[in-house]
């Protein structure tokens, strides 16, 4: 194991990989932001057991995929991320017909593998550039479907290294927003754990029972196809960018609303407002996350005082703004949000 770990963290056994002082820009779509402190990317989902129950209790803990839906603030993270993609790849097809997928599975890899069983249901998933992990937290989607759709059951582990299965009614699950209901959550710890009942505790997904349609998986071949032209049709896949930045506002489009007021080429630094698709911002190159941040807040000011209508963001934003920015130093609204942030329950920080 290559380790270069603070002291206090508990090492032995171990089979991961920890770093120190790692560009977050090499871990998120955006290609930019600033330095996590320490960086674990464990082998496989045991390791990771072990690395969380040897984790001290105050260590801010931030939970990535493939960073497709990231900003980090370019003063940095601090604490640990735990890197899931390329750690967590456990993927097959279960005797009832379900098909079982660790959160470190690209979505792309999940719709291929579905098609060559053949089974459909699963081809939006190629469309989305994120882990099983992120769809999950994010219930992603799109062409009229969503991840949460096909979900059983999802295994969960707390940051003591405990696992908990999980089932949909246990969380309240809307448009790119699921978040736990803790009384559930509660009631399910104090029937299956010795462990104190700790409301607080955070929870993340290692892997999830999708269940999806018999077929004989050519057409589902084909409709992966067609999805991935369409989108290289219609997006600025060739610079790099964390798909919409805002949420579309109930019966409306936020890309329709920003190319309304004109804002399409609008560009702060590196950060530009994609010519293609008005609710891309993509990096044209050399942006930093307080470009990008910046054009955000200016989109949303600007369409709020045009239309009325307050754009939020689907982004998630972590992290620290750089020392002499001009901004407050902790990024998510206080020091104790930004040190507790629980994967299933925050929400973006933009607001
Ligand atoms: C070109 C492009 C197109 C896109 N198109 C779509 C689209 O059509 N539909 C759509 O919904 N999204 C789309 N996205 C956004 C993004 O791909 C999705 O939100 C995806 O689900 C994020 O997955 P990720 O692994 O990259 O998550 P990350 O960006 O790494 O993380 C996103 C959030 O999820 C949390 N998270 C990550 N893994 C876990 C886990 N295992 N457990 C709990 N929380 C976790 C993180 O802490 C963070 O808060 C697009 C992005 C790009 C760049």
């Amino acid at each position: 194991m290559n380790m270069s770990e603070p002291k206090q963290f508990r090492t032995e056994g171990l089979r991961g990989e920890m770093r120190c002082d790692v560009p977050m820009s090499k871990h998120t779509s955006w290609r930019a932001g600033g330095v996590a402190e320490r960086m674990y990317q464990p082998a496989d989902l045991d390791d990771l057991l072990v690395f969380l129950r040897g984790l001290p209790s105050d260590e801010p803990l931030h939970v990535v995929g493939l960073g497709s839906n990231l900003l980090v603030r370019d003063g940095g993270l601090r604490g640990t991320v735990l890197l899931l993609h390329g750690a967590l790849g456990g993927l097959r097809l279960e005797a009832d017909g379900s098909v079982y997928v660790e959160a470190g599975v690209p979505g792309a890899k999940l719709a291929r593998f579905a098609a060559l069983h053949n089974l459909r249901g699963a081809e939006f998933f190629a469309g989305i550039p994120g882990t099983v992990g992120g769809m999950l937290a994010m219930n992603a989607g799109c062409y009229g479907s969503e991840t949460w759709q096909k979900v059983l059951r999802v295994s969960v582990v707390d940051r003591s290294g405990a696992l908990h299965l999980r089932t949909a009614d246990e969380y309240e699950i809307g448009y790119r927003s699921v978040k736990r209901i803790q009384d559930a959550g509660c009631r399910m710890q104090e029937g299956s754990e010795s462990r104190p009942l700790n409301p607080e505790s955070s929870e993340f997904f290692v892997a999830a029972w999708l269940k999806f349609e018999k077929d004989d998986g050519g057409s589902a071949r084909q409709e992966i196809r067609e999805l991935l032209s369409k989108r290289s049709a219609s997006q600025p896949l060739n610079l790099p960018n964390a798909g919409s930045v805002f949420r579309n506002p109930p019966g409306d489009h936020a890309a329709r609303l920003i190319q309304q007021c004109g804002l399409k080429g609008r560009r702060i630094g590196g950060a530009q407002v994609s010519e293609k698709h008005a609710n891309f911002i993509v990096n044209t190159g050399g942006a930093t996350a307080a470009d990008i941040e910046n054009l955000i807040s200016e989109v949303r000011t600007v369409v709020l005082q045009q239309t009325g209508i307050d754009l939020h963001p689907e982004v998630r934003i972590i992290g620290e703004w750089k020392v002499g920015s001009g901004k407050s130093e902790v990024g998510e609204g206080s020091p104790t949000e930004a040190r507790s942030a629980d994967p299933l329950t925050s929400q973006d920080k933009t607001g």
